[in-house]
């Protein structure tokens, strides 16, 4: 306190004598005279500016003598860490200026100047745990691996920095591929920090990708009881991770343990469709139809699927067309305006042979959701209505350029999977795959509308282009006075397209 004081008083004067020696100048046209005793000098204008700085850096000078001076009395007054301390303040003040400047450094993307700091400020601070942070993460932005590395080796020797260090060679060896180090790396920095959100992540991905999907359970266990994933979010997932344990568990053979699993995940999640479809099939091996109709009902409730259609049908394989019609009420009753509904309905009065039912039960699905799968029904009840074969040609030809409708598409990376999988082919990211419409974009065939022209055209040997056009024109205008359902279906938006119906 009383040092600041005699400072500023000191700059007062300092700033004083300037303005009186200004003054001098001013009055004695460029030059000042000093009287010291009897002595006088005059000076020059320059000589009086070297005078003034030579004075300044005289004062600085004992400043810090001065600063010495109050800590060498202190010290001799029996405060034995004065002068280390006013030597340590010194340190300290440059080691975080240093330590600053590193982190500026780091910010405005000045990788090398930040480790020039940094290993300053370690000089003088001896603070490895504030340092290393900052020369490791200049040292990844620098794309230098080896000095990272060892700078996240070095984070590894204290408590505070451990996890850092661990996830910081865990990202590493994940860029290099070596994912069985990875997910020992990602093991350890899920057990010092289990609320971390993103190490979860990682490690559930890892765990997911192996296969290992026992231990993915119990990250995500722990996970929730972290708090770094809400419940009902962390339920749906077990449930995913339980089928996937449950299927694992069918391929080894011991089919009443998997059984009970894929019937656990079911209960878990009854709208996931693979795991209702896998529970149903365990009770169909029980003989337990009753079990399997009601898993497979629940599910449908909450979204048709055919996947559920085709399980259900399995529960009584010998059935006749017209049996299958009656039992399936149970399904087809609940989501009456449902295109899936629809297109089940149209499939069951296909398969009975009354095609002006299965017509009926399509209503306007040929002309709202044109997908190949209405459209080549279709083409199948104007063959069971003896339609001439032009038309039915037309149906089908339209079929081939039309949208696939809804699949199992990656939220993320949009990629469309033949099959249900709790991880993404394509971009691995875990419970992504909805049952929805892909985007018009991702899946085009290529001359698909040529192929369309050829079947419509004359069948027989390689067809006239124009011809074919023509032809084509005309089976449109006689089938569908104009309108074509299949121009329309190309119009789709890609927002309209990418609408999810419902996850799944
Ligand atoms: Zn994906």
């Amino acid at each position: 306190m009383l040092w600041s004081l005699f400072k500023i008083i000191l700059f007062v004067v300092l700033i004083g004598a300037a303005t009186v020696g200004a003054t001098y100048m001013l009055e004695t046209d460029g030059g000042i005279r000093v009287d010291i005793g009897t002595q006088e000098y005059n000076l020059g204008a320059l000589q009086a500016v070297i005078a003034l700085i030579v004075l300044v850096v005289a004062l600085w000078i004992l400043l810090k003598l001065a600063g010495l001076i109050v800590a060498t009395i202190r010290f001799l007054n029996g405060d034995e860490t004065a002068i280390s301390r006013h030597f340590d303040r010194n340190r300290e003040r440059k080691g975080y200026e240093a330590l600053a400047d590193g982190m500026m450094a780091l910010a405005s993307g000045e990788e090398r100047t930040a480790i020039t700091k940094a290993a300053r400020a370690e000089r003088y601070l001896r603070r490895p745990e504030l340092t290393n942070l900052i020369t490791a993460q200049a040292a990844e932005m620098a794309g230098d691996r080896k000095k990272a590395t060892e700078v996240y080796k070095r984070l590894l020797a204290d408590e505070r920095t451990r996890f850092v260090g661990v996830r910081g060679l865990m990202k590493q060896k994940l860029e290099e591929g070596d994912t069985d180090t990875a997910m020992k790396l990602a093991e350890k920095a899920f057990a010092l920090k289990p609320q971390h959100a993103e190490t979860g992540d990682v490690l559930l991905a890892l765990q997911a990708t192996q296969n290992d999907w026992h231990g993915a359970r119990e990250t995500l266990g722990k996970k929730v009881k972290h708090g770094a994933l809400p419940k009902d979010v962390g339920k749906r997932r077990d449930a995913v991770l339980a089928l996937q344990e449950a299927k694992g568990i069918f391929q080894d053979g011991n089919s009443i343990r998997a059984r009970e699993a894929a019937i656990e995940a079911n209960k878990l999640s009854p709208d996931l469709i693979p795991g209702s479809v896998l529970a149903a099939r365990s009770y169909l091996e029980q003989d337990n139809k009753r079990y399997a109709a009601r898993v497979l009902t629940k599910t449908w409730k909450v979204q048709p699927h055919p996947d559920i259609a085709e399980a259900f049908a399995e529960i009584e394989p010998d059935e006749t067309p017209e049996q299958r019609l009656k039992r399936f009420k149970a399904l087809t009753k609940e989501h009456p305006d449902h295109p899936e509904n629809k297109m089940l309905l149209a499939e069951l009065h296909i398969a009975a042979e009354q095609f002006d039912k299965a017509r009926e039960a399509l209503g306007d699905l040929p002309t709202t959701k044109p997908t190949q799968r209405v459209l080549t029904l279709m083409a199948a009840i104007e063959r069971g209505l003896e339609a001439p074969d032009s038309e039915i040609r037309a149906w089908l030809a339209k079929a081939v350029v039309a949208p696939r409708g809804p699949q199992w598409v990656c939220d993320k990376c949009h990629t469309v999977h033949a099959d249900w999988g709790p991880v993404c082919e394509n971009c691995g990211a875990f419970d992504t795959l909805s049952w929805t419409e892909p985007r018009e974009t991702d899946m085009k065939m290529p001359g698909g509308t040529r192929m369309d022209a050829l079947l419509v055209g004359a069948p027989d040997i390689a067809p006239d282009r124009e011809m074919v056009a023509e032809a084509r024109a005309e089976d449109h205008e006689a089938l569908v006075g104009g309108s074509d359902p299949a121009d329309e279906a190309v119009d789709v938006t890609p927002a309209e397209a990418t609408e999810t119906e419902s996850k799944n």
